[in-house]
């Protein structure tokens, strides 16, 4: 066998949450053979696999008693160029904001306002990462996967992948596919969305009339930088709720109760409103219970103080989903991947 297999691995390095379990089998792929291998392998021992990329949008909760598999395929290739637009093949195991600083220094734009997001481009799919009002959704054209069982190559259209709000097919059926590389679809000529947030706020800030894609990007780097904390210095995995989408109906009755409520309407008729702000009135900002805590900047962002253990973070959750409820009548939902 071809593959460099580690056993009992601690899994505190691979996760952002810092959680610390273990893996009784570990192993990191460079190419789609290996990966084969590697699936062949488990399937031979009975193994389940848990895939894994970067490791920031996942919460472990135990000891994983199979074979956790890491994504390191490499490489972007051009497969259409021309004066307005372009088709980069990017594999899964490039760091997605790595990939997005390379498609801004090629004069492309599409991706500026997802700058800074943690993670592999191969698990941007998964949820349809999503900020500042752009989706990768937007510029995929199609994702190149392996079906686990069979071992079979298959390309998924972006309408195969079924994307909605931090969700995709590859969500809904976690073990079906290993993603291999996207395609994306790129610009030349930007088309800049700055009307969310303080995007447009910073760039008047800085004096900025006329602004470039590398100058949201920018923008969107500094602002994250101000509120959100850098896994690196805080272990967290971004948001730990969705966004609830309620009923127009529901929406009404809640601003009536709440006039500070912040919601945004969907084209669907339906209302989005701001989980971070439910649980900040619920008063749990800068909570903290022994190493598990709510970030005291952003009351989405859940975070790991030292040593908390994947349940301890669950449990927080649960406290606080309980009392969400409880005030609001308004159900949250997880967003990262729970192994439990
Ligand atoms: P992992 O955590 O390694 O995996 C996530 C899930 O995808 C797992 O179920 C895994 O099995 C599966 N998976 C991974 N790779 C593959 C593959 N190649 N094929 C099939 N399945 C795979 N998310 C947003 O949407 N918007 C944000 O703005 C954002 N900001 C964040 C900020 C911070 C500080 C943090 C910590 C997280 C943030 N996230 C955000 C969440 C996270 O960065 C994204 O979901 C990211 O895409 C996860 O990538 P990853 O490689 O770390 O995935
Ligand atoms: P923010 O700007 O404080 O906004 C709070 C919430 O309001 C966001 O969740 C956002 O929804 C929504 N919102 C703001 N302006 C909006 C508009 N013009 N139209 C519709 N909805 C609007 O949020 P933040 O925490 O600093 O994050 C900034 C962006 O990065 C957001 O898009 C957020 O989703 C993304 N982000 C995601 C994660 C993650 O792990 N998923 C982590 C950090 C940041 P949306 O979330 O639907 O955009």
């Amino acid at each position: 066998m071809s593959l460099h297999l580690q056993e009992h691995l601690s899994l505190r390095p691979y996760n952002t949450l810092a959680v610390d379990v273990r893996a009784r089998y570990f192993v990191q792929v460079d190419s789609v053979e290996q990966l084969c291998e590697a699936l062949s392998w488990a399937k031979a021992q009975s193994l389940e696999v848990l895939l894994l990329g970067g490791g920031s949008n996942l919460v472990l909760s135990k000891d994983f008693a199979g074979l956790v598999l890491q994504l390191n395929l490499r490489g972007i290739d051009w497969l259409e160029d021309d004066a307005e637009q372009t088709v980069v093949r990017v594999q899964a195991g490039e760091n997605w904001h790595e990939f997005v600083q390379w498609s801004l220094a090629q004069g492309l734009s599409g991706l500026e306002n997802l700058s800074l997001i943690p993670g592999s481009v191969g698990a941007a799919p998964v949820q349809n990462i999503g900020a500042y009002g752009v989706e990768t959704k937007d510029s995929v054209v199609q994702v190149q996967a392996l079906e686990r069982d069979s071992l079979t190559p298959v390309t998924l259209s972006a309408a195969e992948c079924d994307f909605a709000y931090r969700d995709s097919v590859f969500k809904q059926q976690p073990n079906r596919w290993v993603i291999t590389s996207v395609d994306f679809r790129l610009s030349r000529t930007p088309a800049l969305k700055l009307g969310y947030g303080p995007i447009q706020g910073w760039l008047t800030e800085q004096g900025i009339d006329a602004p470039t894609a590398k100058d949201v990007s920018r923008a969107v780097i500094a602002i994250r930088q101000s509120k959100l904390p850098d896994p690196a210095q805080l272990a967290n995995t971004g948001s730990f709720f969705k966004n609830p989408i309620v009923s127009a109906a529901q929406a009404q009755r809640l601003q009536h109760e709440f006039p500070q409520l912040v919601s945004y309407p969907m084209a669907d008729g339906q209302v989005k409103l701001a989980a971070g702000w439910l649980i900040e009135q619920a008063g749990w900002k800068g909570f903290r219970q022994d190493d598990a805590g709510v970030h005291a900047q952003q009351a989405l962002v859940l975070v790991n103080y030292g040593h908390a253990t994947g349940r301890d973070i669950l449990e927080l959750a649960s406290r606080i989903q309980a009392d969400i409820n409880q005030r609001f009548a308004v159900q949250l939902e997880i967003e990262p991947v729970v192994y439990r």
